[in-house]
């Protein structure tokens, strides 16, 4: 007989490894997932009693770090007066205070706010808001998307045909998907000058297909999951003119980038832009539970209210949760009132001097900073297991995908874990350490 696997030692692992599906995983998982059993400011706290330092902020999404008093407190609160009621045909305080703190901070112009539950739905909802705009301007074959390579979007039907159809793990349903239009991905990086030649490919796109298009959607600034890519800010000014010069709808997906992650609390600040339609999630409730939000200019809900419909034809169970809410809106309140330009910059340079080592590698092609995201980009895929492995064993908990090793780390990082984090990242780079 041989000896149990350790991460079947307690009966609830053993549970999760016969009957719990994790994120893009056979089941059982070929490898153990870590067990968690608590999280406390930027650390998480395993079964054993092992700590690690958060590189991932629970996918992005975790800005303030784990159990903050005053998201707690939000929560408690809400949960005394009530977790949830149906949003069809009833209202509550919790949402309209969020859309007042929404409105009040994302790009001027944007006024019509859906809440959905999570970021793939929000992309969705987004899309089926660009559908309606056309069929109620009388122009209903104006039905596909321009997007980008490397672009990455969600996992439902929609979103996953804007995201990038080669090199994701959306290839399987290639031809069962909405067929869309694909530009390359932006050729810029933010700290070269910009060269407006990188726009010529989506010009000559857009100029071709504009009268089958019905927008454009794009991730400003960062491509996440596709890739990790940054590109310049004049490029996605550059997109806007070109939309608003054919009269394109522009979606921004800030799922990733929203709520100060590129040293501004939405990346279309720095390409001084407003999307038609910007959708939002992640670190919208500080990473405490699943919210995103969908917001559109007047001028595209009131078409809406003009079509066949006469509305925006989604409504999910869950739409617009009083507790979701009364936690974002505890989130963006923590997130105004502290220092987090400061704590993003502070991450910046400390990732831009920790990763800087990695550059050396033969085995890393490219290392990449941008605000509070950090990059190393090998030559060869990374063996996760390994990599795992080696981060732990440094005390960090890291998720490398495909060729990359990349942090983005909660918010309050202390310089301290920021160097741990960077040395982990080297580790794995070189093969070292595990
Ligand atoms: N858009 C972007 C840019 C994302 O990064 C993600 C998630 N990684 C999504 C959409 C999908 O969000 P969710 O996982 O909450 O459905």
């Amino acid at each position: 007989m041989t000896a149990e696997p350790a991460h079947l030692a307690s009966p609830w692992q053993a549970i999760d490894h016969a009957h719990l599906w994790h994120p893009y995983t056979s089941l059982p998982a070929a490898v153990a997932p870590l067990p968690v059993v608590g999280a406390e400011g930027c650390e998480l706290i395993l079964a054993d009693g092992r700590r690690l330092i958060d590189a991932m902020a629970s996918w992005w999404s975790a800005i303030h770090g784990y159990n903050q008093p005053a998201l707690n407190d939000a929560a408690q609160a809400q949960l005394a007066r009530m977790s949830h009621v149906m949003f069809g045909g009833l209202t509550h305080p919790a949402a309209a205070g969020l859309a007042e703190r929404l409105l009040r901070i994302v790009p001027a112009g944007l006024e019509s706010i859906f809440l959905a539950d999570s970021g793939s739905v929000a992309v969705e909802v987004a899309i089926k808001a660009a559908m309606q705009y056309w069929q109620a301007a009388g122009q209903p074959q104006r039905r596909r998307l321009l997007a980008f390579r490397h672009g990455y979007h969600g996992d439902t039907c929609w979103a996953m045909s804007v995201s990038d159809p080669a090199n994701g793990m959306h290839r399987l349903y290639a031809d069962m998907l909405p067929q869309q239009r694909f530009a390359p991905a932006p050729q810029c990086p933010p700290d070269a000058p910009f060269e407006p030649a990188a726009l010529e490919p989506v010009a000559a796109l857009i100029e071709q297909e504009a009268d089958e298009l019905a927008g454009v959607i794009i991730e400003p600034l960062v491509q996440g999951a596709g890739g990790m890519r940054f590109y310049h800010p004049a490029f996605l000014a550059g997109l806007r003119r070109l939309c608003d010069a054919h009269g394109l709808l522009l979606i921004c997906d800030e799922i990733a980038t929203g709520f100060g992650r590129t040293g501004t609390l939405f990346a279309c600040e720095q390409a001084g832009i407003t999307p038609d339609i910007l959708c939002l999630g992640k670190a919208l409730t500080g990473g405490y539970l699943t919210l995103a939000a969908t917001l559109t200019t007047r001028a595209v809900s009131a078409r809406l209210n003009g079509g066949e419909a006469g509305v925006l034809m989604h409504g999910p169970t869950f739409m617009a949760n009083p507790l979701a809410c009364t936690i974002a809106s505890a989130s963006i309140d923590l997130l105004l009132a502290g220092d987090w330009q400061a704590r993003v910059r502070r991450l910046e340079t400390g990732l831009r001097a920790g990763l800087a080592p990695a550059a050396a590698l033969p085995s890393v092609r490219e290392v990449r900073v941008f605000g509070a995201i950090g990059v190393i980009e090998m030559q060869a895929p990374v063996d996760m297991a390994r990599a795992t492995a080696i981060a732990t064993a440094a005390g960090v908990w890291l998720r490398p995908f495909g060729r990359l090793i990349y942090t983005m780390p909660p918010y309050p990082l202390t310089p301290v874990q920021t160097e741990r984090v960077c040395e982990a990242m080297c580790a794995i780079a070189s093969g070292t350490g595990g």
